[in-house]
């Protein structure tokens, strides 16, 4: 028997034309270093109208991709939505891969024209004799006659381009399972790989965001978006936003700590989003030059593993609560949320909140072993993390059509490379990235426990672990710390610090002290890099006994 129920897509034109009508005195806003420009969703209603009728007369139909490469700004957002609207794929590339790896990620999608910042075109400029697919280049934010176009491309103006296009389109309701959007892997692991949205998956993905057991943000939230909007899906927002009427605030380039302080002083932001590395650098920031972030409820940490001690100091000295959340981009991202079940307080609801989080309905997860066998849920037993559900990819874009890899994929789920265990009541506890983890005489050793408690020390401000090669334990952790402005501390300080805190064979010997750790093209912990500037003896290693 079939449902009474109507068969309505769920459709990303659907929600434009929600969001410009109905929410339409909501508001984008871009911060300029002294002030915000701010556009009303009504304002992004009609300028998305003319987004799709120029874009339409380059020839872009259903399908077809169109790149951006761009800051989290007003016009960002607004290609964000009227490009799935119109039935065109987004590909929101993400600025900071590697030269030969952005050329590898457009010409793959097969990006036919991409929107640029102006303050981004000398970076473009050299990519662009490369993309062998793109036709037309839309400077937004700058002078478009600073761009060469090669033969056969033409670059255009985004204020004029727009300028002369009517405001309205008739935006069509496609099929759900239509592609929406595309998103390649930042590549921390290896190559970048293409995970392509549909508007259903958008869609639900969504309306978990804004649920209260997902980032749970509503029309009186003013959220501040500093996650790229090209890293994994911009984590929701951007659909959550125009779905719950919430006013969002957009960093463009400004994210150093002191310009997102200056910013969230005039703007007062009650929600924001961002990888815990960012987080790291604005406490520093609070330390060195205190400022009231109170305003903001709730920021959403995830990407990789949140310190303790990090949410800690926001709670306790600034207020804020810090939520933690699992995700990939292959899951949209939104996978699981620390949200401790009801009834738990003090110290059991802390243990609670630094978990990765509680699985919602929609995801499915499980745990498998190296055997290949399933383990238990009783927040013990280890394995690898496989989830399924209808915002999870079921496979890898390539053009021939989906790539099903064995590594990647089991049976119909998706092989996260995460290492962790989950408890009988569906909290995710990461241990590692299988990459990552240590192992020393045939045990492992978590490189995020160690991370995790060192970076506790008050005179830590970043601290990074990697498994390093060992004749007799096979490899053993070395910890590469970067220590606060103005503090001094020695290895064997560290190692007592730790020695409470692990097993004595866990605790590492080889310490060594950098100015930085290396950050990936997301602002994660670049350990492949630190691996190799070990291998290369380009760091300074203390042993001790
Ligand atoms: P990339 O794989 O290129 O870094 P993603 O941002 O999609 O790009 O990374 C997803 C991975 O980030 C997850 O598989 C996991 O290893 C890590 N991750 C995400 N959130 C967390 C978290 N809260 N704690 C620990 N690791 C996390």
């Amino acid at each position: 028997m079939l449902s009474t129920m109507q068969d309505e897509p769920l459709s990303l034109a659907t929600l434009l034309k929600y969001a410009a009508t109905f929410q339409g005195d909501s508001t984008v806003s871009t911060w300029t270093g002294t002030g915000v420009r701010t556009m009303t969703y009504r304002e992004m209603g009609a300028e998305s109208a003319r987004l799709a009728n120029a874009l339409r007369g380059f020839g872009i139909g259903v399908g077809d991709r169109v790149g951006t490469f761009m800051w989290n700004n007003n016009e960002h957002m607004v290609a964000y939505i009227a490009v799935p609207a119109m039935g065109a794929v987004l590909h929101a590339l993400n600025i900071r891969l590697f030269p030969e790896q952005l050329v590898y990620v457009a010409n793959h999608a097969e990006d036919q024209v991409v929107i640029v910042d102006g303050t981004l075109v000398p970076m473009f400029a050299q990519y662009l004799p490369n993309l062998k697919t793109v036709r037309h280049v839309i400077v937004a934010n700058g002078d478009a006659s600073a761009l060469q176009a090669p033969e056969g491309v033409q670059v255009h103006s985004y204020t004029e381009l727009l300028a002369a296009q009517p405001d309205t389109f008739d935006f069509p309701v496609i099929d759900e399972r239509s592609a929406a959007a595309m998103c390649y892997t930042s590549g921390t692991t290896g190559d970048p790989k293409g995970v392509v949205y549909s508007h259903r998956s958008n869609w639900l993905h969504a309306m978990q965001v804004c649920s209260p057991m997902g980032m749970g943000f509503n029309g009186s939230d003013n959220v501040l978006a500093i996650v790229p909007l090209f890293h994994a899906n911009a984590w929701g927002l951007p659909y959550a936003a125009l779905m719950s009427g919430a006013n969002v605030l957009m960093p463009d380039r400004f994210l150093q700590p002191g310009p997102l302080l200056e910013m969230m002083e005039d703007q007062k932001p009650s929600f924001a989003a961002a990888v815990p590395t960012i987080w790291g650098g604005v406490l520093a920031g609070l330390a060195a030059k205190p400022q009231d972030i109170s305003h903001l409820r709730t920021a959403v940490v995830g990407g990789s593993a949140v310190p303790p001690s990090m949410m800690r100091a926001f709670q306790e000295q600034h207020g804020v609560r810090i939520l933690h959340a699992w995700g990939m981009t292959e899951t949209s991202p939104l996978g699981s949320v620390a949200h401790p079940p009801a009834g738990v307080t003090g110290e059991q609801e802390w243990e609670y909140r630094y978990t990765q989080g509680r699985f919602p309905a929609s995801v499915q997860a499980r745990l498998v072993g190296d055997d290949g066998s399933v383990v238990p849920n009783d927040g013990e037993s280890l394995g690898e993390l496989e989830v399924r559900g209808p915002w999870i990819t079921a496979s890898y874009y390539s053009p021939e059509g989906g790539v099903i890899d064995p590594d990647k994929f089991d049976d119909g789920w998706l092989r996260t490379g995460d290492v962790g265990k989950i408890s009988p009541n569906g909290y995710l506890t990461l241990v590692d990235r299988s990459k990552d983890v240590i192992k020393s005489g045939g045990e492992w050793i978590s490189s995020v426990d160690l991370e995790n408690a060192v970076m506790g020390h008050l005179a830590v401000a970043e601290a990074a672990v990697i498994g390093v090669p060992d004749e007799k334990w096979d490899e053993r952790p070395l910890v590469a710390i970067v220590l606060k402005e103005g503090t001094e501390a020695k290895a064997e300080e560290l190692r007592d610090f730790l020695a409470d805190k692990f097993a004595k064979w866990q605790l590492p010997e080889r310490w060594t002290f950098i100015a930085e750790v290396p950050k990936t093209s997301v602002g994660k912990f670049d350990k492949k890099r630190l691996r190799a500037q070990y291998a290369d003896g380009d760091l300074t290693v203390t042993t001790l006994s």
